[in-house]
């Protein structure tokens, strides 16, 4: 049997329920895991070991009682720093927040502990998920257990790692502009964007709301297909919910491809800053959509290239807006400095945000100022309004879009950090998916031949069409085998 850590959540749930193992036991198992990873990738800024045990300890009760709350109760799970979990401190990556213990969970939290998921604890970020890498985490960055020396991406790169060296078999991230598929594609996991709305955003701390969304990490498909079904739906806190229920997304996951119309991006061309390992995976990966039974067509999206200059207009001009709540005065830290409030505000802001957090609000409050609204920030609405319209005239003629998740694999720590250019980059193929609102994931499709580190696949899918999506997915993993051989694990 492949050993505890690396056992899927859909299987320890039947090992559960055969009574094989005991969720006290897998905790332990976890835990310790944890204890040996975290020192050499710093994933947690807050461990709660002992409310994962109690967490365990009720869930076995309740299986010899024979009143299980879900087909997972007792599965263990970790979540990004950005959600507000009750009596648990959560930062987001910030010093502004540091002391803050929230006095609520996030529905995200809410539905998974009803769902009897014990809580690892929170993971770490880029501060305000501000970044590619995690090294704006104001507690240092985290790093890939393929090669210590590179990154996890970002800014969900903790959760990313914990989920590819074994600390768990899922984690919550959340995207903005890809903050999910990319640490995915970085770690060698499985990382899903949901339609926007799919979700709730109540208790997930606000960086740009047009664009925030909740999506799973994991080392399976069928993982990420059973956590979006736990937690998507819709939730009355939260204004731009999607009013309806969610289905089963692992019901119909094996139906295979036979005949689905996957696009390939005309646009796209190897070159361009894309390294050419992470290429020739990708254009392996095609090959194999089509041998599954997919047909394989050119589309074309001509805006695709201008969705990180939309993005850095409109994200930052929300953050500066979202991020104005930070005042020293209703949350975390507040600056004894100060002669009088206004003089304490400034002097809490200067000493509790990072420089990326300022770099943004500066950028958005320029965008939003009078005289330059109509230039900067309504112009790049209206290029999001292409790129939406771009995407929905390809879905005319295709069921799914294919490229690659990220341009390169895991770069090294500190290679991006004094170019903020080079790091929005990192985000160029996931970034129009969040402009529109659409489904996304990114499913690992092998090693790059260059460096030896994982690359990931993106599947795009049109808003709520998450079930075609997953259907590929789960194709393309289960004949690809990467994921359950030794190739798939990194190496710790
Ligand atoms: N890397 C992008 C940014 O820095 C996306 C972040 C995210 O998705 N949260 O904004």
């Amino acid at each position: 049997m492949t050993e505890l850590p690396y056992v899927a959540a859909t299987e320890l749930a039947a090992l559960l329920d055969a009574g094989d193992i005991s969720a006290v036991e897998l905790t332990e198992t976890l835990r310790a895991r944890v204890e040996h990873l975290d020192d050499k990738l710093h994933l947690f800024l807050k461990r709660t070991d002992e409310r994962a045990l109690s967490d365990a300890r009720a869930a076995d009760a309740r299986r010899s009682s024979g009143d299980r709350l879900s087909l997972f109760d007792g599965v263990p799970i970790g979540y990004k720093d950005i959600f507000v979990t009750r009596g648990v401190p959560t930062t987001c990556g910030s010093r502004i927040l540091e002391g803050w213990v929230p006095p609520f969970d996030a529905t995200v939290v809410e539905r998974c502990s009803r769902a009897g998921l014990p809580i690892l604890g929170k993971l770490n970020m880029d501060e305000f998920a501000m970044g590619s890498s995690t090294e704006n985490s104001a507690f240092g960055p985290s790093k890939n257990p393929w090669n210590l020396k590179t990154v996890p991406g970002g800014s969900s790169g903790a959760s990313a790692a914990l989920v590819a060296a074994g600390g768990a078999p899922w984690a919550w991230g959340t995207e903005t502009g890809g903050s999910v598929r990319q640490p995915a594609s970085l770690c060698g996991v499985v990382g899903v964007k949901p339609t926007y709305g799919l979700v709730s955003r109540y208790g997930m701390i606000a960086f740009a709301s047009s664009l925030d969304q909740a999506g799973p990490l994991s080392r399976t498909v069928k993982d990420s297909a059973a956590l979006l079904t736990i937690a998507a739906g819709h939730d009355p806190l939260d204004s731009t919910s999607i009013p309806q229920a969610a289905p089963d997304y692992l019901e119909g996951i094996d139906r295979g491809i036979a005949g689905m119309r996957i696009g390939i991006v005309k646009e796209i061309e190897s070159g361009d800053g894309m390294q050419p390992g992470v290429g020739e995976r990708v254009q392996e990966a095609y090959q194999r959509l089509e041998k599954l039974g997919a047909s394989i067509e050119e589309v074309s999206l001509p805006s695709f290239e201008y969705g990180i200059s939309a993005y850095y207009l409109i994200a930052p001009a929300e953050a500066s807006s979202n991020l104005a709540r930070y005042d020293g005065v209703r949350y975390g830290l507040r600056s004894s400095d100060g002669s009088d409030v206004g003089a304490m505000m400034a002097r809490t802001r200067a000493e509790g945000f990072g420089d990326e957090v300022k770099r943004r609000i500066m950028l958005g409050t320029y965008a939003l100022s009078a005289g330059y609204y109509d230039a900067y920030y309504g112009k790049a609405q209206r290029v999001r309004t292409l790129i939406t319209r771009d995407l929905e005239r390809a879905y005319a003629s295709v069921d799914l879009i294919a490229c690659p998740t990220s341009p390169t694999t895991a770069f090294k720590l500190g290679e991006r950090t004094n170019d903020p250019l080079a790091m929005y980059l990192s985000d160029v193929f996931t970034v129009p998916v969040n402009l529109a609102g659409n489904a996304a994931i990114s499913v690992p499709c092998g090693v790059s031949a260059d460096d030896g580190l994982p690359v990931g696949l993106q599947l795009i899918a049109k808003s709520l069409d998450e079930a075609t999506m997953f259907r590929a997915a789960y194709a393309f993993e289960q004949d690809l085998g990467w994921i359950d051989s030794p190739e798939g694990r990194p190496p710790l």
